[in-house]
């Protein structure tokens, strides 16, 4: 049958973004077939199993995710689950010779993304990290007008997304699970585009401001990021992240003109503007158009547009921001 041919894909964690955005595109996509899941949650094996379909056999736990290694039906493995836990799971997967998706942070230490690399290298596994912006067409626009300097050189960018953080008992809190706060939840985004819009990673981060505080509540992790990072050519970055504001917008300027999209990293209602108006993009379900960019790379052996590398060179640049705010020193990188 038409299944056979997709790619089965098992979820492993049954949260917020897997259930709500994730696993709904998955079962639109033309290439991947949900075929299992991995949960802590006998309630939610129950619950997702009935509603998708999944077999017991193809339903697993955090301690018995390893035997998926001799399930033929799972081709490819997703990871959810909260930050600090992305590097474990997707050792396993890869020693289980599955390809893998991480969500992003990749990790919360650059050591830890080089594991990963080192884990799916040896085994031979494709590792992407889930930048869904890689995919959008507002995103791939302003791509090009950067990397090919359409509009003249490019002179700035401003960059900022932040949300208001509800239920102070959420993992994202948590300096152990979330390895940080809005700069490495919501930060990183703004940190993604401003690399992809240049087409070349930053040489310096500075001008480091963070607020440990969150509603004026002391808090493990940052609440408010302001940050710069410096381009070669001179382009800088004017980046900011929030767990008390909402921001989301990217704004870039060249020599010749500008190109705006705000919202710029919600997964929908994106709106973009440049000097000569409106923008007008074709509206996709963004979680869709990164699983089939992917599929393309397993697939088709298209060039994997958010690898491991892109992933841990992201950590590279937070670790220089986290490093930057402590010494108030210029951090080169
Ligand atoms: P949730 O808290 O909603 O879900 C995390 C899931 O992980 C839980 O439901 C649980 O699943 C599992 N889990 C296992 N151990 C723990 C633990 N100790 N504490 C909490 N949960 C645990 O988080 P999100 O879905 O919002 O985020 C998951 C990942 O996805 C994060 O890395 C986040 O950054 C990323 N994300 C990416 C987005 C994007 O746009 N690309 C958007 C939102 C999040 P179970 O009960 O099945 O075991």
């Amino acid at each position: 049958s038409d299944t056979n041919k997709k790619l089965g894909l098992a979820m492993v964690g049954l949260g917020k973004y897997s259930t709500g955005q994730l696993i709904p595109a998955i079962i639109q996509s033309e290439s991947f077939s949900l075929k299992g899941i991995v949960t802590g949650s006998e309630d939610k094996a129950q619950e997702y199993s009935t509603k998708y379909d999944i077999p017991e056999k193809n339903i697993y736990n955090y301690e018995n995710f390893d035997l998926i290694k001799d399930n033929p039906d799972i081709d490819i493995v997703y990871i959810a689950l909260p930050n600090s836990m992305h590097e474990e799971y997707v050792i396993r997967a890869a020693l289980a010779g599955k390809h893998v998706i991480t969500e992003k942070p990749m990790a919360t230490s650059v050591k830890q993304c080089e594991r990963m690399i080192n884990a799916c290298k040896n085994a031979n596994v494709e590792l992407f990290v889930g930048y869904r912006l890689h995919f959008e067409p507002h995103h791939l626009e302003a791509m090009k007008l950067g990397q090919t300097k359409a509009k003249g050189k490019l002179k700035k960018i401003i960059g900022s997304f932040g949300f208001k953080i509800e239920d102070n008992g959420q993992w994202r809190l948590k300096k152990d699970l979330a390895g940080g706060g809005s700069l490495v939840d919501v930060g990183i985004y703004v940190i993604q585009a401003a690399r992809y819009v240049v087409g070349q990673n930053p040489i310096a981060v500075k001008n480091v401001k963070i607020e440990n505080k969150i509603f004026d509540r002391p808090s493990e992790v940052d609440g408010d990021v302001t940050w710069e990072m410096e381009f070669p050519d001179g382009v800088i970055a004017f980046c900011s992240s929030s767990y008390t504001k909402e921001s989301d917008k990217l704004f870039i300027e060249a020599e010749k003109g500008w190109i705006e999209i705000s919202p710029a990293y919600y997964y929908y209602g994106l709106k973009g503007a440049t000097e000569q108006g409106t923008l007008k993009m074709k509206r996709i379900n963004q979680q869709k158009a990164q699983m089939e960019g992917i599929a393309d790379t397993i697939i088709n052996g298209i060039h994997n547009r958010a690898s491991g590398i892109d992933g841990l060179i992201d950590i590279q640049i937070i670790e220089a921001i986290y490093k930057s705010a402590k010494t108030g020193e210029r951090v080169t990188l």
